[in-house]
């Protein structure tokens, strides 16, 4: 019987592609005010749209035939990451925080991703409150990211009891339900057509989250509480979709 429900942060909780998009406005911004040329966030953007997730602000700042200067990447990438994001809670996953919270559910959110970054996403989406304890396993060193199993042994540390009283909900085959898989807990992938992971298989059984559900809304909360994990025909995934970057 599940009593806590631990959220991963990027994708789960609210869309990461909504982030990106927020981080190369406040870099366009950035680069605007500091050199005066514009045009950048929107460059991003597009090549982010176009697939490109590695060196977007190298290939953002050719496109606009801007001069490579010394140190500026770096420049962007702080601002980039540094800035107060304009994001917001799914709506599902909104939904399904406000249905928990009424259960009575404890929840608690662990997450990797540069610590200041995944900060400044919880402050914007006003989960201090709501989500008990935020784990942003940055704070020990990139070596406690997942796969480690440190963030959710601390969620346990805190709220104790049975390993499979607890529940992760993830979008990441890669990484999210391999430790607390290990630990004994339930685990739930949600896997949006426009996430980031959408397409993505686990690729072993270890890292295969034990449910799937498109939405949130198709957990059934008091079937969680009382045995399994039971998705209603809503969150199952149709044969095809449409990812935004394909
Ligand atoms: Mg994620």
């Amino acid at each position: 019987m599940v009593r806590v429900i631990v959220f991963d942060l990027d994708d789960t909780l609210y869309p990461e592609r909504q982030y990106a998009l927020s981080a190369f406005a406040a870099a366009g911004q950035f680069l605007e005010k500091t050199r005066g040329v514009a045009g950048l966030g929107e460059s991003a953007a597009s090549l982010f749209a176009q697939g490109a997730r590695r060196n977007v602000y190298d290939l953002a700042l050719r496109s606009l035939g801007f001069a490579e200067e010394n140190g500026l990447v770096r420049e962007l990438v702080e601002a980039h990451r540094h800035h107060a994001p304009a994001i917001a809670l799914s709506p599902d996953a909104e939904r399904f925080i406000s249905r928990a919270e009424r259960s009575g559910f404890s929840l608690a959110l662990v997450s990797d991703g540069w610590l200041r970054t995944q900060e400044l996403k919880v402050e914007a989406l006003s989960l201090s409150g709501r989500l008990n304890p935020v784990i942003l396993t940055d704070i020990w060193g990139r070596e406690h990211w997942k796969p480690s199993p440190r963030g959710f042994q601390a969620v346990m540390a805190q709220h104790s009891g049975l390993p499979a009283e607890y529940i992760y909900v993830g979008d990441n085959p890669a990484k999210d339900f391999i430790a607390p898989k290990a630990l004994g807990w339930r685990t739930l992938r949600i896997r949006r057509p426009d996430g980031e992971h959408y397409r993505m298989e686990a690729s072993t059984l270890a890292a295969t989250a034990e449910s799937e559900t498109t939405t949130l809304d198709a957990v059934d909360l008091g079937a969680l509480a009382t045995e399994r994990i039971a998705v209603s025909p809503l969150g199952a995934r149709a044969s095809s979709g449409d990812g935004w970057d394909n």
